[in-house]
């Protein structure tokens, strides 16, 4: 550039220098000697020659002017934050430099602003319940929230990456290569594998477009598995409980026609079928009970606590008497091992239901002549209760399902034999999870079981 500048200086001087000789010797026309011309020549040269090393200089400058000002903008396309060019007002460059300088502040802030504007999308997509994952058109993966890793299980990598890379599940695979193909938004129930059990997620696949060549792939992944439960567990009851409810009806129905029938006029099979018709009726009586106890547990009510000081022992003793005559057919004894003394903080009403339910078990599910014990033990925070009986036993499997509603273990034994809903130790184990206790079993076939129904020590505000 200052070779450029200069060389058309130079020709501008040597014009300049033919012309003004020129003039002079138009003017001076023979005047002058040959001398006197060398002597014009010589300071015009000199003229000439420092005009020269002036313009160089401003060349230079401005040259070194333009070389800063480009590093600036090339250092602002580099996202980096060069220093403002300062110049004097004066200066040819100051209107430009100032724009320079103004334009980087402005950017500079705008890149503020989106870094704070993804930071709190990532804040807001990390507390997200919901799976969030944005496939971009090349099928990889810019984006992708905590709740989205936890439901796939797998750890998803920041950097973008090919969506197959996290995503293997049969099901979802194929619905996102729809969406990709017909560019419509789709939704799916879905089961993924998990630990320790499988979830079930509702997922939305949406198809999003900026521009003609552009679109991003949105999956949101919502977790369904606890709502699928509760359903499933409401179908489930209303069929079982529908079932258990026929079988008794069925029966009383059965018996009364054959009774109107005729069968009646048989005294030994009138007494017969009404012993019958009447135990039935005690079945589905006890049923109809043990729903609504149920019911009403499962309703607000239950997690409103009426906790007074209850003397354990006494308590025991009153829930022997009321079992006494069923002990009794079964010839079972039953021993409270409870000191008098003992007292806890509880909700009396529902400890009662609680002790009721495990005692009558203990009893109907024991041996002829066997026993049934009641201890206490109590550390200090904690207080247990230990129903022990000698009787059947429970299977290693059956321990974990008999909380079950309906469950009823070894069905062709104990069903035949005695009689109960399957519904006792389901309204037990609600109570105690509502009174925040914990309940265990420990059992073996032919031996005897032992339930240990643990509180919390609590005190009352007196
Ligand atoms: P049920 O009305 O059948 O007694 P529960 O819910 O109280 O219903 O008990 C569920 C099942 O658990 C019973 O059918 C029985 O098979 C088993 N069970 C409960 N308690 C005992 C026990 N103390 N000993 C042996 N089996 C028991």
């Amino acid at each position: 550039m200052i070779r450029r500048g200069l060389s058309a200086y130079a020709i501008f001087l040597a014009s300049d220098l033919v012309i003004s000789w020129l003039i002079i010797g138009m003017v001076l026309h023979e005047t002058l000697s040959l001398t006197q011309w060398g002597q014009i020549l010589t300071v015009n040269l000199v003229i000439a020659i420092v005009e020269m090393l002036a313009a160089v200089r401003v060349l230079r400058v401005r040259e070194q002017k333009i070389a800063a000002m480009t590093r600036k903008v090339q250092g602002m396309l580099q996202n980096e934050e060069p220093a403002h060019i300062l110049l004097k007002k004066t200066d040819p460059y100051y209107d430009l430099t100032m724009t320079i300088n103004q334009l980087q502040t402005h950017q500079q802030q705008l890149l503020r602003e989106k870094a704070q504007q993804g930071e709190e999308l990532k804040l807001l997509l990390s507390y997200l319940p919901i799976g969030v994952m944005v496939i971009d058109n090349y099928r990889k993966v810019e984006l992708a929230n905590a709740a989205m890793a936890e439901l796939l299980q797998v750890p998803i990598s920041p950097h973008r990456h090919p969506f197959a890379q996290d995503i293997q599940q049969y099901e979802l695979v194929a619905l996102i290569n729809k969406v990709f193909e017909d560019k419509e938004t789709r939704r799916q129930v879905i089961t993924l594998p998990g630990m320790p059990t499988e979830k079930r997620v509702e997922a939305t696949v949406v198809y999003t477009s900026t521009s003609e060549d552009f679109f991003q792939i949105l999956v949101l992944l919502y977790d369904i598995t606890e709502i699928f439960t509760v359903e499933q567990m409401q179908m489930d009851f209303l069929t079982n409980a529908s079932h258990e409810l026929k079988t008794p009806v069925t029966a009383i129905n059965g018996f009364a026609e054959t009774l109107l029938d005729g069968a009646k006029d048989d005294p030994a099979i009138l007494d017969q079928f009404l012993k019958i018709i009447q135990q039935e009726s005690q079945q589905l009586s006890e049923l109809v009970q043990d729903i609504l106890s149920l019911s009403r547990i499962e309703s607000q009510s239950v997690t409103q606590h009426d906790l007074t000081r209850v003397h354990l022992g006494a308590m025991i003793d009153d829930q022997f008497k009321v079992l006494q005559q069923l002990a009794e057919m079964k010839h079972v004894t039953l021993i409270n091992q409870v000191a008098d003394d003992v007292q806890v903080v509880t909700d009396q009403s529902k400890c009662i239901e609680v002790l009721k339910n495990l005692l009558s078990n203990a009893i109907k599910y024991n041996r002829e002549g066997g026993q049934v014990t009641v201890r206490f033990e109590q550390t200090a925070t904690s207080w247990t209760l230990h129903v022990a009986d000698t009787g059947i036993g429970i299977s290693q499997d059956d321990q974990s399902r008999i909380f079950q509603r309906f469950y009823r273990a070894d069905n062709s034994r104990t069903k035949q034999v005695v009689s109960g809903t399957g519904l006792g130790l389901a309204i037990v184990a609600e109570l105690v999870s509502a009174m925040k206790g914990t309940i265990n079993v420990q059992s073996q076939r032919g031996v005897g079981s032992t339930f240990d129904v643990i509180f919390q020590r609590l005190q009352l505000d007196e």
